[in-house]
């Protein structure tokens, strides 16, 4: 990342909620993981060219995390990232299925990638073809930790119009619910809306001039 466009992150004043949000839900998944393999007495049998999950399942995410996905791609410039742009902005075919960062066998928004794409961790055996586990094997499916969810929903709440998150668990679902979205749902009219509002146009504009 330049230093210039480093600089311009530290300006995105939802960017520090976004990456605590993320640290909280990978140590919770790390913790999840570690109980539940002992329970089970194997491992999780997610592997790093695995990919079905992306490819055939309607990931969710707020504009937040869209927002944080974006910028990501806007970074750098490699090969994948560009590509990964260009199929959201200007998908050739309405995205029904699958996710739009998913470009040739790999997330181009690895390090960026959703809170519900980081508690997807199935056990058992890995996915078939065009499986998506969420639908198809939901009892070999991680039980993700709530409370290191909701810690992690909570800190983006504020920054998706909910001022005070609320304690009580079903009210915070509640509110999460009315806030995800599928991430192909997300078309490149609303996407430039969220840039906007969540402070990613300027790097959007200045890199398109670049
Ligand atoms: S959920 Fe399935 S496709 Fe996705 S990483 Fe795990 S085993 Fe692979
Ligand atoms: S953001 Fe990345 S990990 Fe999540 S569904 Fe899309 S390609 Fe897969």
């Amino acid at each position: 990342m330049s230093r210039k466009l480093a600089d311009k992150a530290l300006t995105l004043h939802w960017m520090p909620s976004l990456i605590k949000a993320q640290a909280i839900m990978d140590s919770g998944v790390r913790l999840a993981v570690r109980q539940e393999s002992l329970l089970r007495g194997a491992g999780p049998a997610c592997g790093n060219s695995c990919g079905e999950c992306c490819s055939s399942r309607r990931a969710e995410a707020t504009a937040v995390e869209m927002a944080g996905a974006l910028w990501s791609l806007r970074r750098g410039a490699s090969e994948s990232e560009a590509k990964a742009l260009d199929q959201f902005m200007a998908p050739a075919e309405p995205v029904s299925r699958g996710c739009p960062f998913f470009v040739d066998g790999a997330c181009a928004v690895y390090s960026m990638r959703f809170l519900s794409c980081r508690q997807l961790v199935v056990f058992g055996r890995s996915c078939s073809p065009n499986e998506d586990p969420t639908r198809t094997r939901r009892a070999d499916l991680l039980t993700p930790l709530r409370l290191h969810a909701y810690k992690a929903y909570s800190l983006l709440l504020p920054h998706l119009g909910v001022s005070t998150p609320p304690s009580d668990p079903l009210e915070l679902e509640a509110a999460l619910k009315a806030r995800l979205n599928p991430v192909g749902d997300f078309s490149a009219r609303v996407a430039a809306t969220l840039l906007v509002a969540h402070g990613t146009g300027a790097i959007l504009a200045s890199q398109r001039a670049a």
